[in-house]
């Protein structure tokens, strides 16, 4: 375990945006993910004493990638991003591919493809340290919106989270608990542990705390849209 991950909320109160800070300890490296809002970054790199050798973005969006030639200007760290997409990423410098493997320091990025949100959204998964970061595919009790996707599309990216090993910790794109709550309730399994969920987020929230990042295993049995095992499932949460 060599990741640290601090997270930033960027354009807080309307769109709640999570970006997040990752550090690798034994090379000393850092990474922006996913820079939403410089002010919040900056502050936040300043506070941490750090500088960013990357900037890692999930898709193309503008609340996912606004920042990106701010912190090359500031920091002259390179963007890295799905190659696929590289005209749609400001910035653009270094190509991931989906399948392959980015080197952060000591650790490793795996790259997944879990186009639906946007076609060419990546999912970067780093096993040793038992973290991903899931943009706007996965969000606390939700899912992203079909922007350039199918149900059938999205389904496919969430059975790629849903094969990760159940203590992973996931860190989503945006805050949206408690709007989806009672979505979930409705949909719930077991209630009661639904329940637990909200309360704890509710808790985290209060004191201005993000309520991720919750380990997937967890997230699966509370998340309507990664309970559902059959794209029949699936479907039907849309009606
Ligand atoms: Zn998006």
């Amino acid at each position: 375990m060599v990741l640290q991950v601090y997270p930033v909320l960027c354009r807080a109160g309307y769109m709640d945006n999570y970006s997040y800070i990752l550090t690798e300890s034994k090379s000393n490296l850092t990474a922006v993910l996913d820079p939403s809002e410089t002010e919040p970054i900056v502050a936040a790199l300043q506070h941490l004493k750090v500088t960013p050798t990357y900037i890692f973005n999930t898709h193309h969006h503008f609340d996912h990638t606004d920042s990106n030639r701010d912190l090359k200007k500031l920091y002259g760290a390179k963007v890295v991003a799905n190659k696929n997409d590289s005209p749609r990423i400001p910035g653009f410098d270094i190509g991931v591919e989906p399948g392959k493997t980015f080197d952060f320091g000591q650790t490793k990025a795996h790259i997944i493809d879990v186009s639906a949100h946007t076609q060419g959204h990546i999912l970067w998964y780093f096993p040793q340290d038992k973290i991903v970061f899931t943009g706007d595919t996965l969000f606390n009790l939700c899912i992203g919106g079909l922007f350039e996707g199918t149900t059938t599309e999205m389904f496919a990216a969430l059975q790629k989270i849903r094969q990760l090993p159940e203590d992973v910790l996931f860190y989503p794109g945006h805050e949206y608990t408690l709007p989806s709550a009672n979505f979930a309730l409705n949909n719930a399994s077991d209630s009661k542990e639904v329940m637990a969920y909200i309360q704890r987020a509710k808790e985290r929230l209060q004191q201005h705390l993000p309520v991720a990042p919750i380990a997937l295993g967890i997230e699966k049995k509370c998340n309507p849209y990664l309970r559902a095992d059959t794209l029949e499932n699936f479907t039907k949460l849309f009606r």
